[in-house]
């Protein structure tokens, strides 16, 4: 092993270039570069496919498919949301005009705890916008019961969670639209893409014009749009990547057990509880007893040149502390002892195994 090489929390799973560059030439060729061209409907059709989906809308990035869920619903108010995520679940809230309503997390899931939403509905309430924090699947059951019984919407934050399952179904069949991420440090990546899957024709076909400037396919304005718009370049080397998907997912599958296998004997270690069935391993985050020792061991990685990441760090609840700051202490007190360690297909067992001795040291 090369030990001056570093290793970073992620690398992007990408298909060989050969692959890629042949796509490239169909679109050279054909000379579309936009405009819901043949690649993309080709990578929506793969992608419903795949999962067992009816209505997905590609578009360019996952902050922007987070806002055409919530436009598309006409959701105006508060949004109950959890603090225990990446900051773009919020600016998508407060970009479109809502307010984000912090309700605390599970500290054996990560996930938004169904049985504290309840308390924090008010007459301005409109919907409950979960994430499915690092893949794991969130308690939809649990969400869905709150959301039926106060006529809310529900909107998922699917970004970790492309792969993911929930009673057998693919995770993003739930939920009045669930948002996903094709960023290129997600398991199926298009460098920067993401879509929205809306659970009937209506809503896709909303989404569709809102990500075309609000025109419909007969060129009249029937939405107030912007764009969201999805490009031939990406679309294509999504196309080539999806290729790959089945062996990136059991490859980290492969990978979060061994970690998890070696580094179970130490005592001031937990992990994040999980369905082994349901998740789709795509991050391996590691809880710490307490953030002293978070910060040691992370010097100790640094110092060998290996960066984990501190993921999700703070508390995003915290940054709001200026407005309408609202405590969540099991997500404050998890954001500061989490790290995330590598993990990518590149990844080798030697470098897995030079970490773990690190970490149990
Ligand atoms: C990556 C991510 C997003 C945003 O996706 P982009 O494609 O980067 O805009 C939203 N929410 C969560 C939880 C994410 O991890």
């Amino acid at each position: 092993m090369r030990n001056n090489k570093p290793i970073f929390v992620t690398k992007p799973s990408l298909a060989p270039l050969k692959e890629y560059t042949k796509i490239l030439k169909e679109v050279w060729r054909r000379g579309v570069l936009t405009h819901n061209g043949p690649l993309v409907q080709s990578l929506e059709e793969k992608i419903c496919r795949k999962f067992g989906l009816n209505y997905f809308v590609a578009v360019s990035n996952g902050t922007i498919a987070l806002q055409m869920a919530i436009k598309a619903l006409k959701l105006k108010g508060e949004i109950i949301t959890t603090p225990f995520t990446w900051i773009a679940t919020i600016s998508a809230i407060k970009w479109q005009g809502c307010q984000p309503v912090f309700c605390d997390i599970d500290r054996h899931t990560l996930n938004i705890d169904p049985a504290k939403i309840e308390s924090l509905i008010t007459p301005l309430t409109t919907a409950i916008l979960p994430v499915h924090v690092f893949g794991n699947p969130c308690d939809i059951e649990g969400v869905e019961a709150v959301a039926k019984k106060h006529k809310l919407k529900v909107i998922y934050d699917a970004a970790h969670a492309v792969g993911s399952t929930y009673k057998g179904k693919s995770i993003l069949k739930y939920g009045d639209i669930s948002a996903i991420s094709f960023h290129a440090t997600k398991l199926m990546n298009t460098a920067e893409g993401g879509g929205c899957v809306a659970k009937n024709r209506k809503l896709y076909e909303k989404l569709k014009c809102i990500r075309f400037f609000g025109y419909n396919d007969q060129k009249n304005m029937v939405e107030e749009g912007f764009n969201g718009k999805m490009t031939e370049v990406h679309a294509g080397l999504g196309l080539a990547n999806l290729r790959y998907y089945n062996k990136v997912l059991s490859d980290r599958k492969h990978k979060c057990l061994y970690y998890r296998q070696k580094l179970s004997s130490l005592k001031f270690i937990s992990f994040q509880e999980c369905k082994t069935n349901e998740t789709n391993y795509s991050y391996f985050p590691v809880i710490f007893d307490s953030e002293k020792r978070l910060i040691a061991v992370k010097k100790k990685l640094n110092a060998k040149r290996i960066f984990p990441r501190r993921y999700f760090f703070p508390s995003v609840n915290t940054y709001t502390k200026n407005d309408n700051y609202r405590p969540a202490p099991i997500s404050e007190s998890i954001s500061k002892r989490i790290l995330c360690l590598p993990l990518y297909w590149e990844l080798k067992v030697d470098e897995m195994k030079k970490i773990i001795k690190l970490i149990s040291k």
